[in-house]
């Protein structure tokens, strides 16, 4: 979600991030250059992905330049490698957030602040995130970002990303930008946030003019929100999913209602970014989403947080206080300015359809529709890498099992960026080496997860620094 709370303002200053970046303090996480990639984690128990569950004892797991190596009964050979002692701990696979912003920033919409693309990335990493999805930046400015990510110029989470968002003219989220972008912004930030089509011909050649960017996915807006914001007709809506395919590439669908959904999957959409956000799933909702088998990213947590934004710091989880910025919280929970009738209106859907939101996710998991995991962050109040965990806690409040949602944190996000095939999400041989060691077990209670005490990014093990 890009929302009227916000999103516009912050997700704009992306273009300012060198600077905020030549000031920072010492980053939550960093790699020291030279770190070994490999060593043996020891008697720890290992969560099985695949099966949602614990293998039954306690394994090593072994690491050589980057990849797991072996898998087995303790006492495994180390080769040299370093060791770490896992007793009472629960060895993941490194954790797959696929529904973020990482040029955003988490303040409040009324804060003019400039989002800190590094910091964000290091935030993902503390708790454990190691891939992203980013569904919604500033174009071609993500996509060298994930060029440095990927070469190791930069540190952060594995980045895919879509790029800029697809919409009507006026559409979401371009109707929030023009609303919170200062003048001197907007001429910067919406033709490269955005691509507003009118017809299947514009559709096109917007699709032809990113396809050289290398997409990972398209991302599309469908959603009238509280019923003024224009959306895409039927025939230009096929057309972007249409001319993505031709080249291999998906699309990925933000919606926020029952008959947005069905136009959506009708329209050729491989992915929902949202279920519904401000109402119940409807039968024939359900029906179509399933039938044609696509995974819903039902993020629930961002849809809370714009609805009921939190008014005491004790409602934010101990690993949110750990990667926020004292001031980030500070600004959270400030009383917000008198809300013009639009915020308001959004403000009130969002908060109305809570317990809504809760029985979408049980009918999409009854109906068998793959559920995804997606934070939503840098979205004001959701906090990057910590928001994840906030989703999963959700989720197991909506029905899921904590198992069910760290395998959809794991195996089944990995799979749906990767494939079947995917090198990650999974604990197993060959994988690549992406791990958090969590003291406790969230298998049984998913707020363990907030409990890190390592993680293993490409088979390099991370220093981790909460803040003073
Ligand atoms: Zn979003």
């Amino acid at each position: 979600m890009r929302g009227r709370e916000g999103t516009g303002r912050t997700f704009t200053m992306a273009l300012l991030v060198a600077a905020a970046a030549c000031s920072h303090p010492a980053p939550l996480v960093s790699r020291a250059p030279g770190t070994a990639r490999s060593l043996v984690l020891r008697n720890v128990r290992v969560f099985d992905a695949p099966r949602a569950t614990l293998a039954d004892g306690l394994r090593d797991v072994r690491v050589r330049d980057g990849r797991i190596d072996a898998v087995g009964s303790p006492g495994l050979p180390s080769d040299g490698a370093p060791e770490i002692d896992g007793r009472g701990a629960t060895l993941l696979p490194g954790l797959v957030d696929v529904h973020t912003h990482t040029g955003s920033s988490a303040y409040p919409p009324w804060r003019v602040v400039f989002p800190d693309v590094p910091e964000n990335l290091a935030a993902f990493l503390y708790a454990g995130v190691t891939t992203v999805l980013d569904l919604g930046n500033l174009a071609p400015e993500v996509f060298r970002e994930r060029s440095r990510v990927a070469t190791g110029a930069h540190l952060g989470p594995h980045l895919y990303a879509a790029g800029p968002v697809f919409t009507a003219p006026g559409g979401h989220p371009a109707e929030v930008l023009r609303a919170w972008l200062p003048w001197y912004l907007r001429w910067y930030v919406l033709p490269r946030a955005t691509r507003e089509v009118s017809t299947p011909e514009e559709a096109r050649q917007a699709v032809a003019a990113l396809l050289p960017e290398r997409p990972d996915v398209l991302k599309i807006a469908v959603d009238a929100r509280t019923g003024d914001v224009p959306c895409l007709a039927p025939e230009t809506f096929a057309a972007i999913t249409a001319a993505g395919h031709a080249a291999g590439v998906r699309s990925i669908v933000h919606i926020g209602s029952s008959q947005e959904a069905i136009d959506a999957v009708r329209g050729g959409a491989d992915a929902l970014a949202h279920a519904p956000w401000r109402e119940e799933l409807s039968p024939e909702a359900l029906q179509v989403i399933a039938g044609a088998h696509v995974p819903v990213v039902v993020t629930l947590a961002i849809w809370d947080l714009a609805g009921t934004p939190r008014t005491a710091a004790s409602e934010f989880l101990p690993i949110e206080r750990e990667v926020a910025r004292p001031e980030v919280l500070t600004a959270l929970l400030a009383a917000p300015p008198t809300l013009d009738a639009g915020t308001a209106a959004f403000v009130r859907a969002a908060a109305g359809a809570h317990d809504a939101r809760r029985r979408n996710v049980a009918k999409l998991r009854a109906a068998g529709v793959p559920v995804l995991a997606g934070s939503d962050a840098c979205n004001p109040g959701d906090l990057p890498g910590a928001g994840l965990h906030l989703e999963l806690a959700k989720l197991v409040e909506a029905g899921l099992t904590p198992g069910e949602a760290l395998r959809a944190a794991t195996w089944e996000n990995a799979r749906f960026l990767a494939g079947e095939k995917a090198d990650f999400g999974e604990i197993a041989v060959g994988k690549r080496a992406d791990l958090v060691l969590v003291d406790g077990d969230p298998v049984a209670r998913i707020g363990d997860l907030g409990k890190i005490a390592h993680v293993v990014l490409d088979g390099a093990l991370l220093a981790r620094r909460p803040r003073p």
